[in-house]
C-alpha cells in the first residue's frame, strides 16, 4: 500500500510554501499567515492557526505536521552554555548547544546525527555516521532552542554534529530559512558554515551568492599530518583546499576563517607553527587556535597555555591574522568536538 508522506511545514522557504498552498487551492497570502503562526507566534498544531479558514485547516493536516525535535535533556554550564539533546520523529539524538556572549546568542546547530569523517581527536567521530538531517530538523533546533528558552538566537555556527557539506540541499534549505526575514530573520553575516575541507561544496558554496561566513578546520600545516588528523584530506589535500578557500573569499568578499586545533605534542610544536605562518602568510584569512577539548579514551590532550601562547606568536610573526579562541561549555561537553549522540531520557530540567 503506498503511504504519503506528511510535509513537515519547517522544511518549506517562503516560496517553497507559496507554491504549496497554491497547490491545495489556496491564495497565495496563506503561505505568508503559515510562516508568521510558525516563526512568531510559536504554533504547536495547525489547529491554532485560527485566521486560516477551518476547510483549509483541515486540508493542510491531511497533507503537513508541525513537528519540532523534541528536547530530552538540557544541561547548563557554569558560563552560561546550554547544551540540548534532541530526540528527532525516528527516535535519533541529535546535540544543540546555546552560548551567550553579552548580547550575542550564538546557536551551534548539527547537521549530520554523527559524523562519518572520523577525525580522531572528535567525540561525534567515534559512533561514526547515523544519518543526514533534514533541512527541518536542521532549523527546528533553532526554534526549538528559542520557544524552550524565550530568547532570540542572534548568530548560528553550523559547528555542531556532522559535517554540513556532505549534507548540502538540507543544509543550504536550513541557511534559507534561518536568514529569511518571515522565518528566522538571522542576518547572511551572522551565519557561519564550518567543514572539514569538501572542497566541491566550498566551490559550490562560494556560487550561492550568500554572504554566509565559511570556517574551515585546518589542524595541521601539511598533508602527511592532516592526513592523520582529518582522515578526509587523502581526498582533499591542502593546496586544493586553500585554493578553494581563496575562491570563497573572491566571490563572497567573506574572509575565510581556518580552525586549528591545538594537541599536546602532536600538532603544536615552535616548527609546525613556522610552517603554517609560512603556508598562509599570503593568505586574506583568520586562523583560529583551540586549545583541545579532550574526550575520555582517544588519547590526546590539550597543550599548556605557555606552548599555546608560544605557538600564536610564531604565526603571527609570520604577519597572520590569530585569535585564540574563548572557550564555552567545556564542563558540559558542550565544547568544539564534545557533541555524541548519547540517549539519556530523564526528560528537559
Ligand atoms: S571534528 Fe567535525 S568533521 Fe571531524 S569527526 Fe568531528 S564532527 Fe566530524
Amino acid at each position: 500500500m503506498l503511504t504519503h508522506e506528511k510535509v513537515n511545514l519547517f522544511r518549506l522557504t517562503e516560496e517553497a510554501m507559496i507554491a504549496f498552498v497554491q497547490s491545495l487551492g489556496a491564495p497565495a497570502y496563506r503561505a505568508r499567515q503559515i510562516m508568521h503562526w510558525l516563526y512568531r507566534k510559536g504554533a504547536e498544531t495547525i489547529d491554532v492557526m485560527t485566521d486560516l479558514p477551518r476547510a483549509f485547516r483541515s486540508r493542510l493536516a491531511e497533507n503537513c505536521v508541525v513537528a519540532l525535535p523534541e528536547a530530552v535533556e538540557l544541561r547548563q554550564s557554569a558560563d552560561g552554555t546550554r547544551k540540548f539533546l534532541f530526540r528527532l520523529t525516528d527516535g535519533v539524538t541529535i546535540e544543540s548547544v546555546l552560548i551567550r556572549d553579552g548580547s550575542r546568542l550564538t546557536a551551534c546547530l548539527s547537521s549530520q546525527a554523527g559524523c562519518g569523517i572520523g577525525c580522531p581527536f572528535c567525540a561525534t567521530a567515534l559512533g561514526g555516521l547515523e544519518r543526514n538531517l533534514r533541512t527541518e530538523e536542521i532549523v527546528g533546533q533553532l526554534v526549538a532552542m528559542q520557544r524552550l528558552t524565550g530568547e532570540r538566537v542572534t548568530n548560528v555556527v553550523m559547528m555542531g554534529m556532522g559535517e554540513p557539506l556532505a549534507n548540502y540541499r538540507s543544509v543550504l534549505g536550513a541557511i534559507r530559512l534561518l536568514n529569511h526575514p518571515k522565518a528566522c530573520g538571522i542576518g547572511q553575516r551572522h551565519i557561519t558554515v564550518s567543514t572539514s575541507g569538501v572542497v566541491p561544496g566550498i566551490r559550490r558554496l562560494a556560487m550561492e551568492g550568500l554572504q554566509i561566513g565559511l570556517a574551515v578546520s585546518l589542524h595541521a600545516p601539511n598533508d602527511a599530518l592532516r592526513n592523520q588528523l582529518v582522515p578526509l584530506n587523502r581526498r582533499y589535500p591542502i593546496a586544493p583546499l586553500l585554493a578553494a578557500c581563496r575562491e570563497y573569499f573572491a566571490a563572497t568578499g567573506r574572509r575565510v576563517t581556518l580552525e586549528y586545533v591545538l594537541i599536546d605534542g602532536l600538532n603544536d610544536t615552535p616548527e609546525l607553527a613556522e610552517e603554517l605562518g609560512v603556508l598562509l602568510r599570503d593568505m586574506n584569512c583568520l586562523v583560529n587556535l583551540l586549545p583541545l577539548n579532550p574526550v575520555p579514551g582517544t588519547g590526546f590532550r590539550r597543550p599548556e597555555p605557555e606552548r599555546i601562547a608560544d605557538f600564536a606568536a610564531i604565526v603571527r610573526a609570520r604577519g597572520v591574522r590569530v585569535t585564540l579562541r574563548r572557550e564555552m561549555g567545556t564542563d558540559i561537553d558542550a565544547a568544539c568536538g564534545q557533541l555524541r549522540r548519547v540517549r539519556r531520557l530523564q526528560g528537559v530540567s
